[in-house]
């Protein structure tokens, strides 16, 4: 199997929000007051190569996230993007070779505004989404929480998805996405208390598709809560179980805006890697390169 990342623009968000400053409501609070931007961050989506056809998790950015609602503190003081049409999920996998017809589901972590942007370039694709995540974007009240659910495509109905296939290692709830067991969300929860992540099972490595589980995989390895989960204890918990996860074996992670994760995945870099494992031998069956994608 093969893991691309497709990387749709890039994002700019406080330093506060990164690694959370304070506790409670202050910490959920500090990007408002807080002068320092991150750096650019890249906004990735991640398409894996299945025998039974492409899944996409996440859709990034659309070039619309260059025009935010101005009403909203958070849209307008805390968030900025730097994206082109052409960098868009839909047009980077048709340059590929891909098709939205080839797309045979599109996996959503979570429906922030950089995960759902490009949803309206797969029409018949199937698309799986968190049921409270959903209930929690929709409506006003997911407007007032930063979510565009005006933007969603007009027909847009993803198809729940309930992790009710027990424990995975060590996350409390799974769900297999591929018949073969190959493809597994498991519950993330933290960012958003019904995020989710992809874990892809290349022979002894695995592949961790992350989301915002954490913007990087410094802070996941610190255990550093970022400035916007609502539950902090939740996302403690989360970060320790996908230690325990990249501990247990050969781990590449890949969050959404981490700089690194595109290079870490063509080289096959886990931040443990097993004794005596050679991380080329993933390399070679991992790439970002257009020409990988087997037709
Ligand atoms: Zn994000």
């Amino acid at each position: 199997m093969r893991v691309h990342t497709i990387e749709t623009g890039r994002v700019q968000i406080k330093a506060s929000q990164v690694i959370g400053r304070g506790h409670g409501l202050g910490r959920r609070l500090a990007p408002l007051f807080d002068a320092e931007w991150s750096d650019w961050l890249p906004v990735n989506a991640y398409a894996i190569e299945h025998r039974d056809g492409v899944i996409l998790v996440d859709t990034g950015a659309s070039a619309a996230a260059m025009r935010l609602p101005r009403w909203h503190p958070y849209l307008r003081f805390c968030v900025r993007f730097d994206i082109e049409p052409e960098q868009e999920v839909g047009p980077q996998l048709k340059a590929l070779g891909v098709g939205s017809n080839d797309v045979k589901r599109v996996v959503m972590t979570h429906l922030h505004i950089d995960h759902d942007g490009g949803l309206d370039g797969f029409p018949t694709s199937e698309i799986l989404a968190s049921p409270g995540e959903l209930k929690r974007a929709s409506g006003i009240a997911g407007r007032m929480l930063g979510y565009l659910p005006q933007r969603w495509p007009k027909n847009f109905d993803p198809k729940p998805l309930v992790l009710d296939g027990g424990p995975y290692g060590p996350f409390a709830r799974s769900k297999r996405l591929t018949a073969d067991g190959a493809i597994v969300a498991v519950a993330t929860p933290g960012h958003t208390p019904d995020h989710f992540s992809v874990i892809v099972e290349d022979g002894d490595t695995a592949v961790f598709i992350a989301g915002d589980a954490s913007y990087s995989e410094a802070t996941m390895l610190a255990g550093a809560i970022d400035g916007v989960s609502d539950d902090e204890g939740q996302a403690r918990a989360t970060l320790a179980a996908i230690r325990a996860f990249a501990e247990a074996r050969p781990t590449v992670y890949l969050p959404a805006h981490d700089p690194d994760a595109a290079e870490r995945l063509a080289e096959g870099r886990t931040p443990r890697p097993a004794p005596g494992a050679r991380a080329s031998s993933t390399a070679a069956s991992q790439s970002s390169q257009p020409s990988a994608f087997a037709r």
